[in-house]
């Protein structure tokens, strides 16, 4: 199959017309990205919030235009705005002829306000959604949110894990999902289950190695979508893995969506490097309680001799919470078992279910639900923890 190149896309996005401008699309500056993979296109349109409504068609033009070219498999024209002015178009999740596709509409509401109280996106049905964040990538976030869902479904708590970490969506290689989710009536996604867990992840609908560019509005409306368009049904627990970082994206996932509490991860030497702490900072900021830190890599088991190595200077992590007054979930020593286990699609809180490392995971678990079911909580929100 011959490859897409990003100046064919465009040359096909030059013959659509915006009727209101008579220019075509790219002639009017709105293509802001391209990216192509496998027959997979994805194109960006930046647009006016208060157009949304009215580009639709022009959007639906994009998409339908992309699609017709030889070779493409998949088209998805998202519009996103780059203008700050909340709330931003907020892509759709929608399936049609099997296919799921992520596009944009514009917000359904009428005379939706951007100002101030914008909803808190809630789950009926779902009695917690807990995030999991990091200060940085590469940590182990999403293999600690994947093994902390499937401990808490180990302890019997129902739980759903939502891959949010829309740059890098880390759960179709993790849990070894290839199918796409369906949907029975072109609105709702179902969530695929996988070892008991009810899943959902961008990348079941998007290639996992599409090169997609995100903007932050885009971030929180494609996180919004897959929260209140899936049927998450009724569940316990719903773990959502955070892109990592702390940036205004993950600042607005925590402040719109309604959660009982973060989960952070850390490794030792983030702990020095305070990366760790702009995590708590950021979720002290919109009010939601820190339920504790996990160290993760905290020292190195050779699965060799099991001998343990302290590489980084082991207990940072323990030492900072209690200096911060953040209860300290556990510690997960770096092993090759962990890497290869969610490397291959086989958790190991599943694959080797005995093992000290997924008991580690399941203690965590224990400790997360403890504090969530705690009576005083009486649901949500949770007291809040002061940070000095
Ligand atoms: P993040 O979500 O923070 O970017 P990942 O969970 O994707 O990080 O982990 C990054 C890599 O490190 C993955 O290959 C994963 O398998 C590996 N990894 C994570 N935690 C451990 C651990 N405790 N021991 C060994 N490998 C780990």
């Amino acid at each position: 199959m011959a490859e897409i190149t990003e100046s064919a896309v465009r040359r096909v996005l030059e013959t659509v017309i915006d009727p209101a401008t008579g220019k075509n699309v790219v002639a009017a500056g709105m293509v802001s990205g391209i990216a192509t993979r496998a027959g997979h296109v994805a194109v960006t349109l930046d647009v006016d919030p208060a157009q949304g409504a009215a580009l639709e068609p022009l959007r639906q033009a994009c998409e339908q235009a992309v699609r017709a070219m030889p070779d493409v498999l998949s088209a998805t024209a998202v519009m996103t705005s780059e203008r700050a002015a909340p709330p931003p178009p907020s892509p759709t999740v929608r399936v049609s002829g099997g296919h799921a596709h992520s596009h944009s509409h514009a917000p359904a509401a009428p005379g939706a306000k951007t100002t101030g109280g914008q909803g808190r996106i809630d789950v009926p049905g779902v009695k917690h959604i807990i995030a999991v964040a990091s200060g940085k990538g590469g940590v182990g976030k999403s293999t600690t949110a994947v093994n902390l869902a499937l401990g808490l479904a180990a302890n019997g708590i129902s739980t759903g894990l939502l891959d949010a970490d829309i740059y890098g969506p880390s759960m179709p290689r993790m849990l070894g999902v290839k199918e796409k989710p369906e949907s029975a009536d072109g609105k709702m996604l179902k969530p695929i289950e996988r070892y008991g867990l009810k899943t959902m992840s961008i990348g079941y609908i998007v290639a996992e190695d599409t090169p997609m560019i995100w903007r932050g509005p885009m971030v929180s409306s494609a996180l919004e979508q897959m929260l209140r368009d899936v049927l998450w049904g009724e569940l316990d627990v719903l773990v959502v893995d955070m892109p990592p970082g702390t940036g205004d994206a993950q600042l607005t996932l925590a402040q719109r969506v309604a959660l009982s509490g973060a989960v952070i991860v850390s490794t030792p030497q983030d702990i020095a490097l305070i990366d760790a702490r702009k995590g708590l900072a950021m979720f002290r900021k919109v009010a939601v309680p820190v339920l504790g830190i996990v160290e993760n890599m905290s020292y190195f088991l050779c699965p060799k001799c099991g001998e343990r190595a302290e590489i980084f200077g082991h207990g940072g992590a323990h030492e900072e919470a209690d200096k911060l007054g953040v209860p300290f979930l556990g510690e997960i020593p770096l092993h090759l078992d962990i890497r290869t286990t969610s490397d291959s699609g086989h958790p190991i809180v599943v694959s080797q279910p005995e093992s000290a490392h997924a008991q580690a995971y399941k203690n965590i678990a224990g400790r997360v639900w403890k504090q969530l079911s705690a009576p005083q909580r009486g649901g949500r929100p949770a007291p809040k923890i002061v940070m000095r």
